[in-house]
């Protein structure tokens, strides 16, 4: 691979020099040399530096800055209008738990802190002064295309064993092999991540899930997701591959062999949130329901009112799931999606809030307030669906009287 240049934002060499003219050094670091070597564009640059917190503060006493990171060693200096992460070189202390150091010891020495870093390709830092600082050949291993533990792998998964995860995240996510020593270690110690809160496990379980490579990753460290999440059928890792890269859909893919509740159970165990629980459980109850049969005569109005019981957004992502097992056939899903575009753009109506009338109409035809109101609306909309009657005001209003 040929050599990518690095050039930082002039931001981030801005902070640098500033640090630069206070007697500090500053580079960038971690995922973001690692994305620019690999010539991707950097979501986001972390500096580290010599300086202490309170040395950064005063380089940028002219500067905002939020001190919530300060215990690790993170200033966050608000410049030129964006925040940037700026965190003294660390020492981790000893891992009393197999998660959080003992203690977070400030260093003058970069070679410490990029020591304390999880994988080779994550473990490099630049400056534009000094250049590439690679003390473990983490760019031979992007070149590679490997992950491996900066150090002995057993030891570095016993400080924190939510690095099992992280290595096949990253390797999922860059399309990365997980080298042998740091693999063979991942599967023996696959019970630390017991140890690891279920925030910090969703976030880097929900990158893995959503990466190129997930559906091979899966696979090949299967005893890690057994570990996590009991079994799971292979059709199930087969079809997340085939689902869009959304959240909410691989996860229900993951455990579509489940019912609706214990799906939601898994993912309640995960701490996701409301939302995401809410469609994982819908798809998931939705692989056991037929879509309406293409060859019957009521297709048509059966998609609708389907369109009208989930909405679009949600009927489109049962659609997706459902191609991704296969197990519907091709002509009614795409009648299905057929359906969806006319109605959409059409604007049928799908809904109440579309009726030509409203609760305001009922009342003053002496319909009380009540839920026989909603029955009501609920009973028209399913006769407009059924072309019994049309979405205008008067025919609407007499269909009600009668009810
Ligand atoms: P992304 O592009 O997904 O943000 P990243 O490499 O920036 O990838 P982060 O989780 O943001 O990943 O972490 C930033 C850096 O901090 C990593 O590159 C790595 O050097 C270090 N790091 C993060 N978590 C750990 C950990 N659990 N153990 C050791 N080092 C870690
Ligand atoms: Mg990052």
């Amino acid at each position: 691979m040929e050599r990518r240049d690095i050039v930082l934002p002039d931001k981030i060499l801005a902070v640098i020099d500033r640090l630069s003219r206070g007697g500090y050094r500053g580079y960038a670091v971690g995922g973001c040399v690692r994305d620019m070597l690999m010539g991707k564009e950097p979501h986001d640059f972390d500096v580290t530096t010599d300086a202490f917190p309170s040395e950064t503060r005063e380089c940028f006493s002219d500067c905002d800055v939020i001190l919530t990171g300060l215990r690790h060693g993170t200033v966050t200096v608000v410049f030129d209008k964006e925040n940037i992460e700026i965190t003294t070189f660390r020492a981790d202390g000893e891992y009393l738990d197999n998660r959080h150091p003992s203690e977070v010891t400030f260093v003058r020495n970069i070679a410490e802190d990029l020591s304390r870093r999880d994988f080779t390709v994550n473990a490099m830092a630049y400056n534009p002064e000094v250049g590439l600082v690679d003390m473990f050949d983490g760019e031979a291993d992007i070149e590679r295309k490997i992950i491996r533990c900066v150090g002995d792998p057993d030891e570095r998964f016993n400080e924190d064993g939510l690095r099992i995860l992280r290595a096949m995240r990253f390797a999922s996510v860059l399309g990365f092999e997980i080298e042998k020593n740091t693999a063979d270690s991942l599967i023996r110690n696959k019970n630390l991540l017991h140890n690891i809160s279920a925030e910090r496990i969703y976030s880097e379980f929900t990158k893995l899930l959503i990466g190129d490579g997930a559906k091979n990753i899966i696979t090949e460290f299967y005893p890690v997701i057994f570990e996590l999440f009991g079994e799971i059928p292979i059709e199930n890792i087969e079809a997340v591959e085939r689902c869009p890269k959304h959240r909410a859909i691989r996860y229900a893919a993951l455990f579509a062999h489940l019912d609706s509740r214990a799906a939601g159970e898994k993912m309640h165990f995960l701490k996701t949130d409301n939302e995401t629980l809410r469609i994982v459980k819908k798809l998931v109850e939705s692989m056991s329901d037929p879509l309406p049969s293409v060859s019957s005569e009521r297709f048509e109005k059966d998609v609708m009112h389907l369109i009208s019981k989930n909405g679009y957004t949600d009927l489109e992502m049962i659609i997706k799931i459902k191609q991704a097992f296969g197990n519907e056939n091709r002509d009614v899903l795409d009648g299905v999606s057929t359906v969806m575009k006319r109605a959409k753009k059409a604007n049928a109506c799908i809904a109440i809030n579309q009726l030509a009338v409203g609760g305001k109409d009922l009342a003053e035809i002496g319909v009380p307030k009540s839920p026989k109101m909603g029955e009501i609306l609920g009973n028209l909309l399913y006769l407009v669906i059924e072309g019994e009657i049309e979405n205008e005001r008067n025919a609407l209003l007499e269909r009600a009287r009668e009810m």
